[in-house]
């Protein structure tokens, strides 16, 4: 971005922020302490004084788009606002100077957090127990299979059932956990509601079927009405259910999986609890699971005898681990905090206005952008831009454009099986106005695409880069300062 210098193009020679102390003990060679080979050149950092720095990361900073800046209708991902006093609770010293390694006694507080969440998660979902260890949403579904693998082992059955079941809907990490976990996946379809199509998976029930992987409420934002008919079918020919819980933020304190007959779950903390998300984490992917499947759980279990918190480290059952020690710990801290702030009352209003919300955002500009399934949705609506189609507009133009009207654009193209899909999760944290602000500005998109679609085409017309061309941008990856322009950049 030749209008953007990169931090090394403005250093100075010699140029300082703070001068550091003199050094007050008697220097020694870095040759007298370590073998040469193992000494490197001075890192090439950049030189410049500190009003420099502040404002170079400070207008840095303002080019980014987040949930503090504005709307952020991210459909599948919750982008909903987290309120800044669970920022503060889990900044608290006491949690954050803590290491792992502590003995149990001087750590009482930190565990009674984690298990009291164990508890709440498993209440709040409608199963006997959780684990707050896997770092994300993808390894809590891999560990809910590792666990799946280790009960049918358990019973002699591991070697007959290699194949877990998907519907054609599903968010992308679920197969790749099944093949990740050693399965094949097989694809169920998705009927003319929106549901899980049961004749379909009739056909693909047998002795051989581990597992099936289930949405709820599904991604394409409806509840499978038909949840208590799928977990009976998958129970009478011996395979488990796991609920893929991404999309909690629609029924917690109103309706539980585990009362629908699913065997286990994962939920997102990072999306449901009050732990902001993205850039790739860190996040939380809780597990909860019902009492057959307690046995399998990772170690370290935090468990409560009397009034004395301890760690179970030897299970013989245990699947092992999934991550270091307690997973993300501070997640456990802000969902703690959110749960108690909420309670029993409050938790299920959060779910009811993020329904209520995103019914209202579909009823708003179904007009243009009619739902894939004409059904009320959950905590997200799928809609298509099809219609937009004959005027040579597709979904990713009405996401550009949006950039332009100072809005972050929905989820595009997923679901897989919905055309020109744009899905969109207001979340319960916005305002009215902020919902009508955007949708105003859905119509105006739609009516700009019948009247001069070159100007979607082209758009966004005001953001710092315009469209990238993602496959090559991806393929030849240009992230790193070349001290020497012209001659090629080191990849990797
Ligand atoms: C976000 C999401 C996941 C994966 O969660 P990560 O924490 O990103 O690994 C899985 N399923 C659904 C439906 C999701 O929305």
């Amino acid at each position: 971005m030749a209008d953007f210098p990169l931090i090394f193009e403005k250093s100075k020679p010699g140029r300082l922020g703070a001068p550091p102390p003199v050094c007050d003990v008697p220097g020694q060679p870095l040759t007298d302490l370590l073998p040469r080979d193992l000494i490197r050149e001075p890192a090439a950092l950049p030189e410049l004084g500190e009003l420099e720095v502040v404002r170079h990361f400070t207008n840095l900073s303002h080019r980014n788009y987040g949930i503090d800046t504005g709307f952020y209708p991210l459909g599948s991902c919750t982008m909903k606002y987290n309120p800044r006093v669970n920022e503060a609770a889990a900044a608290n010293p006491s949690f954050t100077g803590v290491h792992p390694m502590q003995p149990v006694e001087t750590v009482q507080g930190c565990l009674r957090v984690v298990h009291d969440l164990q508890s709440w998660m498993a209440e709040i979902t409608g199963f006997s127990t959780a684990t707050m260890q896997p770092p994300a949403g993808a390894s809590g579904e891999l560990l809910c299979l590792l666990m799946i693998r280790a009960y049918h082992e358990s019973r002699g059955e591991a070697e007959q059932r290699r194949v877990v079941l998907v519907p054609d809907s599903a968010h992308g990490t679920n197969p790749a956990s099944a093949a990740r976990a050693g399965y094949r996946v097989e694809s169920i379809k998705t009927d003319a509601k929106g549901l899980t199509d049961i004749e379909d998976l009739k056909a693909h029930l047998s002795e051989n079927v581990a597992a099936m992987m289930l949405t709820n409420p599904s991604t394409l934002g409806l509840f499978e009405e038909n949840i208590v008919e799928v977990c009976e079918l998958l129970h009478s020919c011996g395979a488990q259910v796991f609920c893929d819980g991404a999309n909690m933020n629609a029924m917690v304190g109103v309706t539980r999986p585990g009362d629908h007959g699913f065997d286990c779950m994962h939920l997102n903390l990072h999306k449901t609890f009050s732990t902001p998300h993205g850039g790739g984490g860190p996040g939380c992917g809780c597990v909860a699971v019902k009492a057959h499947l307690e046995p399998f759980l990772p170690t370290p279990v935090v468990a409560k005898e009397g009034d004395a918190y301890k760690l179970e480290w030897d299970r013989e059952s245990s699947v092992g681990r999934v991550h270091a020690f307690f997973g993300n710990f501070l997640m456990n801290v802000r969902a703690w905090a959110y749960v108690r702030a909420y309670g029993r009352e409050g938790l299920p209003e959060i779910a009811r206005h993020a329904v209520l919300n995103a019914n209202y955002v579909q009823a708003r500009i179904r007009s243009e952008f009619p739902p894939a399934f004409d059904r009320h949705c959950m905590h997200e609506c799928v809609l298509t831009a099809k219609p937009l189609r004959e005027f040579g507009v597709r979904a990713l133009d009405v996401s550009k454009r949006l950039i332009d009207y100072g809005f972050h654009p929905p989820t595009n193209y997923f679901p897989l099986i919905v055309p020109e899909a744009l899905m969109i999760e207001p979340t319960e944290t916005e305002t009215k106005e902020t919902l009508d602000a955007f949708c105003d500005v859905m119509l105006r998109i739609a009516q700009e695409a019948k009247e001069n679609p070159e100007v979607l085409h082209s758009a966004p017309h005001n953001a710092t880069v315009g469209r990238l061309d993602e496959a090559y941008a991806a393929k030849t990856l240009d992230v790193k300062w070349n001290r020497n322009p012209g001659s090629p950049v080191e990849v990797g």
